[in-house]
């Protein structure tokens, strides 16, 4: 503001403020005022990949409309409708895209087919963990690249809560050497799916509602959910007796999508509102998987005596590593955007190895010896 600016504008204060009457309950000054930052009503709609019954995941959005409801004294309302109302689990890119819902909540690589530079923002196989992807995706460059690659689908994405390191998955039959895993149809979506494909899996993405009948009705002879607190719940435990431990989801951050005109259509208040509710949500999301983790798992054992739990075989995981760097490359080679996502977590990753291994492995090292 200009001092002249300033000047006209405090002069009609002080000139509204003397002229201010008894005939009103409020000085004419406080209405104008009032009228100036009047809250405009906008009512949103959210369309979620979930089922109502996961909450872990379901909560984000739930969250968020209670913040924004709260933030702007109601005139800012979110509608949630989950996968069973929408009916099209991994429709919420269309839906928002098209401006069907303003919103989604969602996992950045159900994408891949539609954009495959989308994959990096939910985890890479071997990358970064969660304490060491929500850096890079905060300072360094990850929400700005998410969103250059989604503006040109008339999208913005933000990390929308992580699940935290996951498990490897369910697996029917003991899982020996590389002959085991050729011919299984597994669920596992994002780049890990492509990872097993070169090592003879036949990688299926079965949405998250009709998991637990396609693994018992052997529409499906393993796959990956997220961890022992959701996957206990989904009741795989009881038909599949192989729970191995991740290499190929070590964070899982969910997305927020909205609609970019929407969101740019919003008064710059209600979009710094939005910004702030959601990264509450996201780190919030964290914070309910390590705690409700940790209890689950403190039983998970003696309440499934006949679970295996263990690490794939060391030559398996040496494949998969090698397939990993194989897949990335000729990504990269045949896509300059995911190209540079990659070699921008690559560099982060390089620095945090090295950061994470004398701090955090040192120190969790100590804490088992
Ligand atoms: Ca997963």
């Amino acid at each position: 503001m200009s001092r002249r600016q300033f000047i006209r504008n405090g002069a009609l204060t002080a000139g509204a403020l003397a002229l201010a009457g008894c005939s009103s309950d409020k000085p004419e000054a406080v209405e104008a005022r009032d009228e100036a930052t009047a809250a405009p009503k906008v009512e949103w709609r959210l369309a979620t990949s979930w089922p109502a019954n996961i909450k872990l995941l379901q909560n984000a959005a739930a969250r968020l409309a209670e913040h924004m409801a709260a933030m702007t004294n109601g005139r800012f309302t979110i509608a949630i409708d989950p996968a069973s109302k929408t009916k099209a689990p991994l429709g919420v890119f269309d839906f928002v895209r098209e401006g069907q819902y303003q919103m989604g909540h969602s996992a950045s690589y159900y994408w891949k087919g539609k954009d495959a530079a989308t994959q990096p923002f939910t985890t890479m196989p071997f990358g970064l963990n969660a304490q060491e992807q929500a850096a890079w995706f905060w300072y360094g460059g990850g929400v700005e690249l998410m969103n250059e690659v989604y503006a040109k689908h008339g999208l913005l994405s933000y990390p929308g809560g992580n699940t935290g390191v996951q498990m490897g998955g369910w697996f029917r039959r003991e899982i020996r050497s590389l002959a085991d895993l050729r011919g299984l149809k597994m669920r596992i979506p994002g780049l890990a799916g492509e990872i097993l494909a070169r090592v003879g899996v036949n990688p299926v993405n079965v949405p998250p509602g009709e998991l637990y009948t396609a693994l018992e009705r052997n529409v499906i002879d393993a796959l990956e959910w997220i961890n022992p607190y959701l996957d206990e719940s989904m009741g795989f435990q009881q038909i599949a007796k192989y729970y191995y431990t991740v290499w190929h989801e070590p964070t899982g951050e969910s997305q927020f999508l909205l609609n970019k005109s929407a969101f740019e259509a919003l008064p710059v208040n209600y979009q710094s509102m939005l910004l702030v509710a959601m990264k509450e949500c996201s780190f919030d999301m964290l914070c309910e998987s390590v705690y409700h983790n940790a209890l689950t798992w403190s039983e998970f054992q003696a309440q499934h005596p006949d679970v295996h739990v263990g690490a794939l075989p060391d030559d398996v995981m040496a494949e998969l590593r090698r397939q990993t760097e194989l897949v990335n490359a000729e990504i990269a080679s045949e896509n300059a955007e995911f190209a540079a996502v990659l070699d921008s977590q690559e560099q982060f990753l390089a620095a945090a190895k090295e950061w994470t291994a004398i701090s955090e492995q040192n120190y969790l090292d100590l804490r088992e010896a």
